[in-house]
């Protein structure tokens, strides 16, 4: 898909934490709009999509002097009581502009000078890990959450093939992990996967936060029907998958590996 980049200037950056982040006292998105564009992203359906006119994901908007913004942000929003930001809820803050943009990079260093009580950085992306010097400036202010759908490459590339390879993401969580940077992996939305999945992200990590459509897109699933993913699924002949029952399969099997006060569900999972 052709990627449109536009550069506008905010006003502000950051927004209440609402609803699914209520946790939150803010998000930040250093971007609007996802090149990832993964079929079931719930922010298709929302207004700055629809209102867009172009098909979500062919489209991104770079915050520009984002870093200055946020320090007087941060500034105002401290002296009014504890700050938890959740970067980002609707774009990846790790998309490919991010390598040269360096929006998100600017951020954390506005953030490792003005630190908040807790940030988690939610991203699909490996490039997480050029950031590395700044995270662990944050120390145990920070969690990076990493999102490990399935542990299927040929999942992801049906279900959102824009999205970096599942085996790059395992890989920037080993490389996270030895750093001391404190992470977990985001199954979430779980997709189809191979009985082995939970053995493949035990050694990377201590904490798994698993989510469906059915708990995590805010709706009980009805966000999700409308983007008529059901489709996807049955065109696979994976059916079964679509079903809220998938998430208890899968855990089960996470259960097998790791503790119960290492598994998170939906919600719980993301909050600070
Ligand atoms: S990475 Fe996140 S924001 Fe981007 S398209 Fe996928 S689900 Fe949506």
């Amino acid at each position: 898909m052709k990627n449109e980049l536009l550069y506008k200037q905010p006003k502000t950056l950051l927004n209440k934490g609402t609803g699914f982040l209520s946790g939150y006292s803010h998000s930040l998105n250093p971007y609007t709009g996802c090149a990832f564009a993964c079929s079931y992203c719930y922010v298709r359906g929302m207004p700055v999509s629809i209102f867009r006119g172009q098909e979500w994901g062919s489209w991104v908007d770079v915050k520009l002097g984002a870093a200055e913004l946020l320090k007087k942000e941060l500034r105002k929003a401290k002296a009014k009581g504890p700050v938890t930001i959740f970067m980002s809820s609707s774009t990846d803050p790790y998309q490919s502009a991010e390598y040269k943009e360096q929006v998100t990079r600017s951020l954390l260093e506005a953030m490792a000078e003005e630190p908040p009580e807790f940030l988690l950085v939610q991203t699909r992306s490996p490039l997480v890990t050029r950031d590395i010097d700044l995270l662990l400036r944050l120390g145990s202010r920070v969690r990076v959450s990493m999102t490990v759908e399935t542990d299927l490459d040929a999942m992801r590339k049906h279900f959102s093939p824009m999205a970096p390879p599942i085996q790059a993401r395992l890989k920037a969580l080993r490389l996270l992990k030895e750093a001391g940077v404190p992470t977990q992996a985001a199954v979430a939305p779980l997709l189809p996967s191979s009985e082995a999945f939970a053995g493949k992200l035990a050694p990377l990590v201590d904490r798994v936060c698993i989510d469906d459509y059915f708990m995590g897109d805010g709706s009980g699933g009805k966000r999700t029907k409308r983007l008529g993913l059901e489709t996807l699924y049955t065109q696979l002949g994976a059916e079964e998958w679509y079903e809220p029952s998938a998430y208890e399969t899968v855990y089960r099997q996470f259960r097998e590996v790791f503790a119960e006060e290492q598994l998170f569900m939906s919600q719980t999972g993301f909050e600070p």
